[in-house]
């Protein structure tokens, strides 16, 4: 399953950022989906039950899907469009020859973790970290 693979990768993302970042827990993954990324969200949030499982950090993390619609640019129109239904031809002129602006992003758009600070009695911080990509879709 693709998005098994994915899900991994992302919790692998995650547990690492968390390391990096002093904490001692993961509490939200926030990634980014194009439409046009291959990925189904509802089995990524499936699979996402089974990896975070195998990560110590990251077993009680809520993944948070942000879906992101195709849209195009097209030099002929010089206008960014929501693309015709199921195909990346220029709403506006039907052209094909257009760039893709948004829609084929897989990326780890922020995190939310836990510190355990136990001097203070204060409880949790929480924090964010610095994004990073998922890596094997080279950004437009
Ligand atoms: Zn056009």
């Amino acid at each position: 399953m693709h998005e098994l693979s994915i899900a991994l990768e992302i919790a692998r993302i995650a547990d690492e950022s968390a390391v990096r970042a002093g904490a001692a827990r993961v509490v939200r993954v926030q990634v980014s989906v194009g439409e046009l990324s291959g990925v189904d969200p509802d089995a990524l949030a499936f699979a996402w039950e089974a990896a975070r499982a195998g990560w110590s950090r990251c077993q009680n993390a809520r993944l948070e899907l942000c879906w992101i619609e195709l849209r195009v640019f097209c030099p002929q129109c010089g206008v960014e469009t929501d693309p015709r239904p199921h195909s990346v031809a220029c709403g506006r002129c039907g052209s094909l020859r257009t760039r893709v602006v948004a829609g084929k992003e897989l990326d780890v758009v922020s995190l939310e973790v836990e510190r355990d600070d136990a001097a203070d009695g204060a409880g949790a911080q929480p924090g964010t970290v610095a994004q990073r990509r998922t890596g094997g879709r080279p950004a437009e």
